[in-house]
């Protein structure tokens, strides 16, 4: 399948000519190809939003937000067809798959609430017979950088709030995985979105570098790895644009010796295995407390390599691929960096193959024991299945792990202590807090919260901060005196 870019209502090909070809991580099998779009592409997808822009912030929101109960229905409609593409491309079990489609469509449902959420407030006499009013304006045209690991999921963390609230869109997703948007888009334009109100744009550094740049484009919003969070968070700001950039992190858990194993066994395997570990809010590091270290270093070592690995289309397949043959060698040589600095490979899945499979981007479930807290290994983000063991004698040395480290995108407790966990909830240095909870995702309605390294901005991605990112607010102060009234 031919992946191309979506402007002004049709389907177009690039003006550069060149293709980047799509691969099934699970089977090396080609899927297609998508176009690399040039700053002319760019520029025509920016303009067509532009001019659509004049129109779509005067349809009422309330008739704005019908689009987006119809794409909920077409979403459902398409439930198992975007399953499936998202398992071809990006590897993942198609249950995976759907949990993610599920959690996109709450976003949709959630943006469905915009003529309640872009409210503005007043106040009369302020000054005698003087009163004053906030309205929220949408921005323009606004655009959103996505990565490969939930395709659809997380364009629409953006996507619905973006054109409720009466902007223009465009999406440039990941070039590892494109069917997904291109199938989203297939089901947008069914809802009847009039042209231009949402583009595809496809490529890659130099296409968002185009979208950066643009001098139209009024946001941006970007979540992928911490280095290019960062950068297009500078370069967006730099143009005068608003940012919002999601980037990379290093997910630690901390287990107290009074946690449910058997509980906190499944729930940890499944944070850092579940997705192969391409997750943003993946567990990475289990920070093991006192008694905790050997009962639960054995029960997630047996966890780790018994889990049932294979093509995420087949039945009872509990973990995928990862996404590429690039990505498959990067984990491997930080595995073999871990090793290095002296960590014993407690479950090694490097270089070995799931049954049945001699192809594909497969690394297996991988256990680390005695990772130097300070060492590399600790402090850099692998995105693969590989749980690092650290141990630490107190809950403050486990909480001095969790704050010296660079990125704040989540950290769990386990325990069944409450006093621990308020604790742990108040001083963590990360935005997103889990207790029992392996993989603390906020629901659509809460924001999506990273801190330090993990993002770049002030507003995140969904509810309420949604609405406060894509919209700016207008201050009115008038005065009607009672006089001139009498004149009519
Ligand atoms: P990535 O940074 O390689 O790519 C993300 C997007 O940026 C893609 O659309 C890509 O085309 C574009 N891009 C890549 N390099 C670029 C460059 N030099 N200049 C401009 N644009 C560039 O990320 P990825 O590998 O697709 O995704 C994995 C990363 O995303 C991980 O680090 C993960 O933690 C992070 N992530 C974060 C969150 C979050 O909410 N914080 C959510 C999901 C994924």
């Amino acid at each position: 399948m031919d992946a191309l870019n979506f402007i002004n209502g049709q389907w177009c090909h690039s003006t550069t000519g060149e293709w980047l070809a799509i691969t099934n991580p699970a089977t090396e099998e080609p899927l297609g190809r998508v176009v690399l779009s040039s700053v002319d592409d760019v520029d025509q997808a920016v303009q067509t939003a532009g001019r659509a822009y004049d129109v779509w912030r005067r349809v009422p929101v309330t008739e704005r937000i019908q689009y987006l109960f119809r794409l909920k229905q077409l979403l459902e409609e398409n439930f198992e067809d975007l399953a499936r593409t998202i398992t071809l491309e990006c590897g993942k079990t198609l249950a995976e798959a759907r949990g993610e489609i599920r959690r996109g469509i709450e976003n949709v449902e959630t943006a469905c609430g915009m003529p309640l959420m872009m409210q503005g407030y007043n106040n009369e006499d302020i000054a005698r017979g003087v009163d004053e009013h906030l309205y929220r304006q949408p921005l323009g045209v606004v655009v959103a950088i996505t990565p490969f690991n939930f395709p659809l999921m997380i364009p629409l963390w953006f996507l619905p709030y973006a054109i409720a609230s009466g902007n223009c869109f465009i999406l440039k997703p990941s070039e590892k995985v494109p069917l997904s948007a291109v199938k989203l888009i297939e089901i947008l334009h069914q809802t009847g979105l009039p042209a231009g109100v949402v583009q595809l744009v496809h490529g890659r550094k130099a296409t968002v570098e185009a979208l950066l740049d643009h001098p139209e484009v009024r946001a941006v919003s970007f979540v992928g790895s911490s280095t290019v969070a960062k950068y297009v968070y500078s370069r967006a700001a730099a143009s005068g644009k608003r940012a919002q950039c999601q980037g990379g992190a290093k997910n630690p858990v901390v287990i107290l010796p009074d946690a449910d194993l058997e509980m906190t066994t499944k729930i940890v395997a499944e944070g850092a295995f579940g997705c192969a570990g391409q997750r943003c809010l993946a567990t990475s590091i289990a920070v093991l407390v006192g008694s905790a270290q050997q009962p639960f270093s054995e029960a997630i070592c047996d966890a780790a390599a018994s889990r049932r690995v294979g093509y995420g289309l087949d039945a009872d397949v509990e973990m995928g691929p990862v996404v590429s043959a690039e990505s498959k060698q990067r984990i491997e040589q930080l595995i073999e960096l871990g090793l290095g600095e002296g960590a014993a490979p407690r479950v090694n899945g490097k270089a070995r193959r799931p049954n049945g499979h001699d192809r594909g981007s497969f690394v297996l479930p991988t256990v680390l024991d005695n990772v130097a807290p300070s060492g590399t290994l600790a402090r850099t983000e692998i995105f693969g299945p590989v749980l690092s063991l650290l141990y630490a004698d107190t809950i403050d040395e486990a909480l001095g792990v969790i704050n010296s480290s660079p990125y704040g995108n989540m950290a769990c407790l386990f325990t069944t202590s409450g006093a621990a966990a308020r604790r742990f909830r108040n001083e963590s240095v990360v935005g997103n807090v889990g207790i029992n909870i392996g993989v603390p995702a906020p629901m659509a309605f809460y924001p999506f919260s990273g801190w330090k390294e993990s993002f770049f901005g002030d507003l995140h991605a969904q509810g309420r901060h949604a609405v406060e990112f894509y919209t700016q607010t207008k201050v009115v102060v008038e005065r009607w005196h009672t006089a001139w009234s009498r004149k009519f």
